[in-house]
């Protein structure tokens, strides 16, 4: 029998490299349900081509328009925000990839944690907000987390060289973004299109800024001490131009295990599919004689600012991570729709921090209230031009 994958996100940067790649596995593996935002005519386009079982429509006033554009296939049609949740919990499904953009992807990440399905996980935001939560649920329920974010799958692999109680440290690397060197004098003026412009990565806008203010390793490093259930100080960040050494894990014994490759997701999407089995696929071979040097250097902390607050938030714990993880998300909206400044994005995520009270072990209603709490801080504020 094939495996069985729900693809949640199926529209954006990492569910269109999953798809690629499922093509590329052969009949071993089926797309059995697929789901979208908004984004119509791809959704109907994907699923005339795969012919899923489940679609879910998370927008519900596209319902329509959709329905029209796939009028006459067998596939059932779920709408609304709860429909990726039932996609998830399917019986039908033994593997849910999670890649939602956000926080909006807590809910279904939980749901197939819930039903015991192996969880490839794109989408970092929910272990950011409800790390604890969500690795406790799969835990509980026999659910496999398997990360598809490159740096985690690098340490997941590393990871197999040794015992979890014989790591002394976890290196991710980060290419920088493109301001890397940049002063905060420098980073005044930058615009949108040139924070779109990452050197090495191809990826979804949010993921993109966050790569350029360095929210994206703190999100990560959040994300590491959940899915390899260390201290937060155990994970450090080293910046790395080039890309090809995705992260590395340093053992007591002073051993440093690496995974190294191109900047090309489809190989973590793959592995999180097939592991622990190898097979052939779409990744272009390594060719280090061609690249010739590696550069690593320490992040400049004093100038993104992301990176001193996710340990300080992770140590926290609680309520933080949410509120620092929606905050970004509500300013990111907003620099994209070119309401803010770049320096001001970090500038608001600072300003929800500080007015917050922390709720030290909080449910998941009081998580749910504090990113909400957060959006509307943003909003405020940017209402009231900052
Ligand atoms: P994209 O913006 O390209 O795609 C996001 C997907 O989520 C789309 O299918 C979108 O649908 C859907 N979506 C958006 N909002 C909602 C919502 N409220 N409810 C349900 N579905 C929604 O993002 P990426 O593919 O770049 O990133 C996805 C996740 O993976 C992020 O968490 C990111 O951090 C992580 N990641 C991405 C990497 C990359 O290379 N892109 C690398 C490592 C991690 P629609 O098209 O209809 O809007
Ligand atoms: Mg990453």
């Amino acid at each position: 029998m094939p495996q069985g994958i729900a693809i949640l996100g199926s529209t954006g940067s990492i569910g269109q490299n999953a798809l690629r790649v499922i093509d590329a596995l052969g009949p071993d593996y089926e797309v059995v349900a697929l789901s979208a935002h908004s984004s119509v005519e791809l959704l109907a386009e994907q699923t005339r081509r795969y012919r899923p079982r489940f679609v879910a429509l998370a927008n519900g006033d596209c319902a329509a328009e959709f329905r029209a554009l796939v009028d006459g296939l067998d596939t059932e049609i779920l709408t609304g925000p709860e429909s990726l949740t039932e996609l998830a919990e399917s019986d039908q499904v033994e593997t849910v990839l999670t890649a939602v953009v956000g926080a909006a992807g807590l809910p279904s990440a939980l749901a197939a944690a819930r039903s015991g399905k192996r969880l490839a996980i794109a989408n970092k935001e929910p272990l950011v907000v409800a790390g604890e939560l969500l690795t406790r649920v799969a835990r509980e329920n026999g659910s496999t987390l398997v990360p598809v974010d490159s740096e985690h799958s690098a340490v997941f692999q590393s990871m197999q060289s040794g015992r979890s109680s014989e790591v002394s440290k976890i290196l991710l690397t980060g290419s920088g973004g493109p301001f890397r060197g940049a002063t905060r004098q420098e980073l005044e003026a930058v615009t949108r299109e040139q924070a779109l412009a990452h050197p090495t990565w191809q990826m979804g806008p949010k993921i993109t800024i966050d790569s350029a203010t360095l929210m994206n390793k703190a999100l990560e490093v959040i994300e590491a001490k959940w899915l390899f259930d260390v201290p937060v100080e155990t994970v450090e960040v080293l910046i790395h131009p080039e890309s090809i050494v995705h992260s590395l894990v340093e053992f007591v014994d002073g051993s440093v295990i690496a995974q190294l490759g191109e900047p090309d997701m489809c190989l973590p999407i793959q592995y999180a599919l097939t592991y622990p089995k190898r097979v052939a696929g779409l990744s272009k071979p390594l060719r280090l004689e061609e690249i010739g040097r590696l550069h690593f250097e320490r992040p400049a902390a004093e100038t993104f600012r992301a990176l001193p607050l996710a340990y300080e938030v992770a140590q926290t714990g609680g309520t933080a991570p949410a509120v620092f993880n929606a905050a970004n998300e509500a300013a990111v909206e907003n620099f994209l729709a070119e309401r803010i400044r770049f320096l001001q994005i970090m500038e608001l995520v600072e300003h929800c921090l500080d007015k917050h009270d922390v709720r030290g072990t909080a449910t998941l209603d009081e998580l749910l209230e504090a990113d909400a709490w957060a959006r509307r801080q943003v909003s405020d504020r940017v209402k009231q031009k900052v």
